[in-house]
This record gives C-alpha cells, sequence and structure tokens, in this order.
C-alpha cells in the first residue's frame, strides 16, 4: 500500500491575484532544439533565412521527439550549440526579431480519433508543460487505449509561489475543459479527474461549475500537501489507483496531463498555431511586486527581469521552477523554454546553503518520502557505490520531490544523491 507521506510547506502564491500580462517582444530570441524529454531536433533552417511567428525551426524523425517552432518573425542569425542545464551539449538558434510580426497561416485542425489526436499533439510542439516535459503526443499514443478507462488532469500545482497553471485555470477554464472532452472523445475514455490542490478554492469552484453537465469530468480537491502534484500521488489521490515500479500510468487505465498542456492542446486544434509562448510566474523573496507574464519561447530571462524592473545583481540565488524542484541558473541570458513555469529570486537569507552534519537517523526523511522510499539508506548505498543495494532499495522510484532533505535536520542532500544514484545506475 503507497503511504501518502509528503511534507506541509508554505504556500507563498503571492502572484495568485496578478493577471497574466504579455512582455514586448525582446529584440532576440535564442531558441533549444531540445525542450523536451528525449532527442533534442534537428533545424529546419539555417543562418540567413526568414522565418515567421509559428513556424517549424526543429524537428526529428526519433519518436521521442517533440517539434520546435519559432515564437517571433525574424530572421536566424545564428546555430549554435550551448550547455543545457542537464549538462548535455545541445543546438539553439538564435532570431533577431523582426520590426513586423508576420504569423504563419494557421487554421482550425480537425481531431476525430487516436491516430489525428497524437498527430495534433506533436504537430502543436507540445511537452508536459507543468515542468517534466514528457511529449505529450507519446503519452496520448498508448498502443492498447481500449485499457485506458480514466484521464486525470494534473491541476495541483504544489510547488510553493508558484501559480502559473492556477491563472490558467482561472482565465482559460473553457480551454480547459474542452481539452478535456477533445481527449475524452478521441480516446474513448470515459472518466475524467481535474485534481487541484484545497489552497486554490476559486479554481475548485470555476472549474467544477465549467464541469457540471459534462460526462464523467469531475473536480478533486486534494490536500494541500506536497508533492501532491507528482504523477503517482495525483493518480493515487484521484482514484485509489496504484502505480508499480516499472509500469506507467496507462498500464493501469490512466493517461495524466497537466492542466495548461490540455488547454494548449485545445488552443492548437481550435487555431492551427502550435505553442510559442509560456506562462511564467516571477517571484521569490527578492521580488517585490509578484507577477505572471507570458513569454515568447526563447526570451533570455535577463530580458524578463529587465522588463519587469527587477535588478537581480543583488539576487543570491536564481531559480527556474520551484523551491523544491527547480533548476538554479547559473546565466541569465539563459532562456525562457517550454515547460519553464516559475523565475524565482531569492536573497542572501534564503539562499543560505546550511552545513551538512552527521545523519542521527531520526527517520524523518522516511516518513516524508511520498514513494516510500529510505533515503538515508540509499545515501549510505550511493556512498558505497553499491549498485546492487540502490536497486534493491528501489532508488528508480524516487521522484526527486526533495521532500527528504526539506525536513532532514542534518541538512544532509538526500535527494540530490539519488538524482546521482539514479545515473549510476543508467551507467551500468
Ligand atoms: S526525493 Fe526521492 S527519496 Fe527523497 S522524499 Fe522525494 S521521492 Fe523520497
Ligand atoms: S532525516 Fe536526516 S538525520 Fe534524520 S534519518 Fe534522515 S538523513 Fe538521518
Amino acid at each position: 500500500m503507497l503511504k501518502l507521506n509528503g511534507v506541509k510547506l508554505s504556500h507563498y502564491k503571492n502572484s495568485k491575484d496578478a493577471q497574466t500580462v504579455d512582455i514586448p517582444l525582446p529584440p532576440t530570441v535564442t531558441i533549444p532544439l531540445l525542450q523536451h524529454m528525449g532527442v533534442g531536433c534537428e533545424p529546419v533552417v539555417a543562418v540567413g533565412d526568414t522565418v515567421k511567428a509559428g513556424q517549424l525551426i526543429g524537428d526529428s524523425e526519433a519518436a521521442f521527439s517533440v517539434p520546435v517552432h519559432s515564437s517571433v518573425a525574424g530572421t536566424v542569425t545564428a546555430i549554435g550549440k550551448y550547455v543545457a542545464s542537464s549538462g548535455k551539449i545541445e543546438t539553439q538558434i538564435t532570431i533577431e526579431v523582426a520590426p513586423e510580426q508576420e504569423t504563419i497561416e494557421c487554421a482550425p485542425v480537425e481531431v476525430t480519433d487516436q491516430a489525428s489526436l497524437v498527430a495534433a499533439a506533436r504537430a502543436a510542439g507540445l511537452a508536459g508543460l507543468g515542468g517534466a516535459g514528457f511529449p505529450t503526443h507519446i503519452k496520448l499514443a498508448y498502443k492498447d487505449i481500449d485499457k485506458v478507462d480514466t484521464l486525470v488532469i494534473n491541476g495541483a500545482e504544489c510547488e510553493p509561489y508558484i501559480t502559473s497553471d492556477y491563472r490558467e485555470m482561472l482565465e482559460s477554464p473553457d480551454d480547459i475543459i474542452a481539452g478535456i472532452e477533445l481527449v475524452q472523445k478521441c480516446l474513448g475514455i470515459a472518466n475524467a479527474y481535474i485534481g487541484i490542490e484545497d489552497n486554490k478554492p476559486d479554481a475548485i469552484k470555476l472549474l467544477t461549475e465549467k464541469a457540471s453537465g459534462k460526462a464523467g469530468i469531475k473536480v478533486s480537491s486534494l490536500p494541500s500537501l506536497y508533492p501532491q502534484g507528482a504523477e503517482k500521488v495525483l493518480i493515487y489521490n484521484c482514484t485509489g489507483r496504484i502505480i508499480e515500479e516499472g509500469e506507467i500510468p496507462a498500464d493501469k487505465g490512466v493517461i495524466v496531463m497537466n492542466i495548461t498542456t490540455v488547454a494548449s492542446l485545445c488552443r492548437y486544434v481550435k487555431t492551427g498555431m502550435p505553442l510559442t509562448h509560456k506562462r511564467i510566474t516571477i517571484d521569490g523573496n527578492y521580488v517585490k511586486k509578484p507577477m505572471n507574464v507570458r513569454v515568447p519561447i526563447g526570451t533570455a530571462i535577463s530580458y524578463v527581469l529587465d522588463w519587469a524592473g527587477i535588478h537581480e545583481e543583488l539576487a543570491r540565488k536564481v531559480l527556474m521552477g520551484g523551491p523544491m524542484m527547480g533548476m538554479a541558473v547559473y546565466d541569465l541570458n539563459t532562456p525562457v523554454i517550454k515547460n519553464n513555469n516559475a523565475i524565482l529570486l531569492f536573497d542572501e537569507q534564503k539562499a543560505v546553503f546550511p552545513r551538512t552534519t552527521a545523519c542521527i537517523r531520526c527517520g524523518r526523511c522516511i516518513d516524508a518520502c511520498p514513494m516510500n522510499l529510505m533515503p538515508t539508506a540509499l545515501e549510505h548505498a550511493y556512498d558505497q557505490g553499491d549498485v546492487e543495494r540502490l536497486k534493491a532499495l528501489k532508488v528508480n522510484l524516487c521522484i526527486n520531490c526533495g521532500c527528504c532533505t526539506y525536513v532532514c535536520p542534518a541538512k544532509r542532500h538526500l535527494a540530490q544523491k539519488n538524482t546521482l544514484a539514479k545515473g549510476l545506475l543508467r551507467k551500468k
């Protein structure tokens, strides 16, 4: 039986009432060709080409890949390599933004069955927009689709500070419901649950109203206990089904989609315009005026912060994503990509690295782990390089939620060690 552990966090949803605003176009965008889990794309444009907003600029024949589109009209000025936050060397395309913006010609897309839905999700350039970046079309292409009876929509947004999905729920509820109905119709899925943490009562109320009278769509109000939005936790809390090690949700009859992803799929089908922009929250204790902004993909973080009037020089730490699972940014020229949902800035006091001390065997990390793992034993196994023990302790079930690190009084880097341990297993 899955233990439903986790941690109570302060929510800091300071930007929840901040309506999304569009930032002005930057002078250039730099668009990475790997913005998803899987294989990066190859450029389909060359230096000197002019492109329109929405035009395909990168694609791949690999199944586990997602096409990339230009977020602006302009001229390709460079195609080069860079070191992604994953540490991999990837390709990116720089486009100088034209004074006059031209968009590709597009029209509504006819989607009637699984094949056309999968094609639409791919053509839209969709990869889990909540942060995971898993290619949406791969999820929807599950081969035994007749065995899937439930769609779970992730509106938990359980990380502190971030309100990007929350604003999606308040600003585009009709796109969410229409997107869910589209997926239900094309895949023959009877039931859909929209899982939302109970710290977002107005989103729960609005979506419950919108879902009323819609066949099989229910809103699940979930306890605000981090990591409520983790796939396995969310599935269990919405359906009672347990995803075992080595299984994917579809093996248990469930497909999970992020709430902004399903709304974006609906918008693509309505317009034929692929994903070019992303809503992100700007917050953190260094930020005086938290906000939500819609940003052309490929815009440098430094441009977004300049526009927001934030002088980042005195910030001690900048994160892309939440404080629990976000990545620290080492270069503010890093571009915003599809699965970014926040830029958070913290001052010296919040960004301090506490000193690590010896484990006192208090067991708090075990109590906190939503996957029922033993983080302290995993750390020991990794330090010993004991691959068999790491396997026996099921390190691959770790979702890197950070709960163990958060609760540890000895400030041990438990979640980080698990990331390294999984890498060690992949090498063997
Ligand atoms: S990071 Fe991994 S080991 Fe630590 S609490 Fe989360 S799932 Fe458990
Ligand atoms: S929470 Fe920290 S100190 Fe306590 S058992 Fe786990 S690793 Fe040791």
